[in-house]
C-alpha cells in the first residue's frame, strides 16, 4: 500500500524514500534545532560528509553511485530534496549546492574533472557552492561583470559574486564569468572551476539572512584569481548553454525542497490543530480551521503532482527545452504553496507559531520565503511559462 501523495512514485522509489526518511530521521533530525539556534556550519558539515557516505549525493553520478537503486534520477534527488527540507532547508542547502554543480562538471566536464571535482562531492568529502549573482546581476544573469582572461596557461578571474550558498565553506566553487567581452553574453560567458585556497580567492562577508540559519551564505571575491586553462568547464564561451541546460532539473529540485517544507508546515499545523483545545474543543474542530487544513492539504498535493510530474518527464528523457514550462510551473507552484501553507501554519499555531520556544511553525515560514527568489524568481518561472503559452507574443524582459 502507498499513501496516495506517493502515487506518482514505483515501487523502487517508494522503497527509496522510506530508507531515505529513516535516515533522515536518526542523522539529521536530532541536530535540526541546535544548527537552527547556533547557526552552525560546525553541526552541518558531519551531516554532509554522512549523506555522500551513505550513497546519497552520489545518486546523480552513475559512474560513481555504488548503491542498489538501478536507475538513480531527478525522482530520487527530488525526494531526497524533500525529505532532507522538510527537516531542515539548511541542510538541504548545504548538500544540493554540491549536487547541483557537480552535475554541471559531470555532465560538461571530462573525466579528470569528474575525478578531481565531482568525486568528492558525491561522497560528501567536498562543499561546492555556484557563483552566478553579482551586485548588479540577479535574474538578468547575462548581464554579469566577473572577467576571466587568459594567460599562459591561467584563467586570471577578477569579479565579485553576491549571495552564494556556501560562500565561506566550499572548497569548490564554479564560477560564471565573461570570457569575451566583444559579443552579446550568451556567447562570451563561461564557466570555471575554482578551488578553495586559490590566491586571491576570498569571502568577505557572510550575510545574516531571514532563514535558512546555519548555511553560509554571502560574498566570493575575485582579485585576479589564477586558474589553471584545464578548470573551464563545458568549452570557452559556452558558459550560458551550459547554465542554461541545468536549469530545469535545478527547478525541479528546487520544487522538491518547497514540498519538503511545505509538507513540514502543515503536519505542524495539522498536530497543533488536533491538540490545541478553545472554547471547549480542539481549534481543528473549527470550521475555518478544518476547511484551511483541506485547502492546504489539497493545495500540497497539486504541488506535488506538478514537482513529480516535471521529475518522472526529466528522467524519461524528454528534451529539456521541451521541458522549461513543466519544471517552470513546478517550481513556481511549489514555492508560492510552500509560502501560503508556512503562513498559515504560523495562524493555526497562534503566538506558539510566531514563537520559537515549542514549534518550528516561524523558521518553516522564514525558510519557505526564499523559494520564491532563489534559483530564479517566480516572475522569472511565470515569464518561462508564458512564452510558452503566448509564442506569438513577446515582451521585453
Ligand atoms: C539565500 C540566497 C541564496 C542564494 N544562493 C545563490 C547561489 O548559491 N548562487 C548564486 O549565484 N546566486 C544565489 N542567490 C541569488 C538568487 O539566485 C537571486 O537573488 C535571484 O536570482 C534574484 O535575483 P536578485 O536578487 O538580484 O533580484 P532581481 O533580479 O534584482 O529582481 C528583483 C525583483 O524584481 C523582479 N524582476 C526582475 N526582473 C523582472 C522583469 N523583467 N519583470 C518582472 N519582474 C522582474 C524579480 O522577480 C524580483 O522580484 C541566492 C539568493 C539568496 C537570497
Amino acid at each position: 500500500m502507498f499513501a496516495s501523495d506517493d502515487f506518482f512514485l514505483n515501487e523502487e522509489e517508494r522503497q527509496f524514500r522510506q530508507e531515505l526518511s529513516a535516515f533522515c530521521q536518526e542523522q539529521v533530525e536530532p541536530y535540526v534545532d541546535q544548527i537552527e539556534r547556533t547557526e552552525s556550519w560546525e553541526l552541518l558539515r558531519p551531516i554532509v560528509t554522512k549523506l555522500g557516505q551513505a550513497g546519497y549525493l552520489s545518486l546523480p553520478f552513475p559512474k560513481f553511485y555504488q548503491g542498489g537503486i538501478p536507475h538513480p534520477g531527478i525522482v530520487h534527488g527530488v525526494i531526497l530534496s524533500e525529505e532532507l527540507a522538510c527537516r531542515s532547508a539548511a541542510v538541504n542547502g548545504a548538500a544540493a549546492t554540491g549536487v547541483i554543480i557537480g552535475r554541471t562538471i559531470y555532465d560538461f566536464g571530462n573525466d579528470e574533472q569528474r575525478e578531481r571535482y565531482v568525486r568528492p562531492m558525491a561522497f560528501g568529502e567536498k562543499i561546492g557552492a555556484m557563483g552566478i549573482t553579482e551586485e548588479e546581476v540577479g535574474s538578468d544573469t547575462a548581464g554579469m561583470k566577473t572577467r576571466a582572461i587568459l594567460d599562459g596557461d591561467h584563467w586570471v578571474i577578477t569579479g565579485k559574486k553576491k549571495f552564494i550558498g556556501n560562500n565561506s565553506t566550499a572548497d569548490i566553487f564554479l564560477i560564471y564569468c565573461i570570457t569575451d567581452p566583444t559579443v552579446d553574453p550568451h556567447r562570451g560567458m563561461s564557466a570555471i572551476v575554482v578551488e578553495k585556497g586559490a590566491r586571491g580567492l576570498s569571502t568577505p562577508k557572510v550575510f545574516d539572512l531571514m532563514g535558512w540559519k546555519g548555511l553560509a551564505n554571502g560574498e566570493v571575491l575575485l582579485e585576479e584569481v589564477r586558474a589553471p586553462r584545464s578548470n573551464l568547464i563545458g568549452g570557452l564561451n559556452r558558459g550560458f548553454y551550459v547554465l542554461m541546460s541545468h536549469l530545469n532539473g535545478e527547478r525541479t529540485l528546487a520544487a522538491g525542497q518547497c514540498l519538503g517544507i511545505a509538507r513540514a508546515a502543515l503536519e505542524e499545523a495539522r498536530r497543533f490543530a488536533g491538540r490545541r483545545v478553545q472554547f471547549g474543543e480542539p481549534i481543528g474542530q473549527k470550521q475555518d480551521v478544518y476547511f484551511k487544513i483541506a485547502h492546504l492539504a489539497t493545495l500540497l498535493d497539486a504541488a506535488r503532482l506538478l514537482t513529480y510530474r516535471a521529475a518522472k518527464m526529466i528522467d524519461a528523457g524528454i528534451d529539456q527545452r521541451s521541458l522549461s514550462r513543466e519544471a517552470s510551473m513546478a517550481k513556481y507552484y511549489a514555492s508560492e504553496v510552500a509560502n501560503i501553507i508556512a503562513n498559515e501554519a504560523v495562524q493555526i499555531c497562534g503566538g506558539e507559531g510566531y514563537s520559537k520556544e515549542n514549534l518550528r511553525a516561524e523558521r518553516y515560514y522564514r525558510d519557505a520565503r526564499l523559494l520564491k527568489i532563489a534559483g530564479g524568481t517566480s516572475e522569472m518561472q511565470k515569464y518561462i511559462i508564458a512564452t510558452q503559452e503566448l509564442p506569438g507574443l513577446k515582451i521585453r524582459l
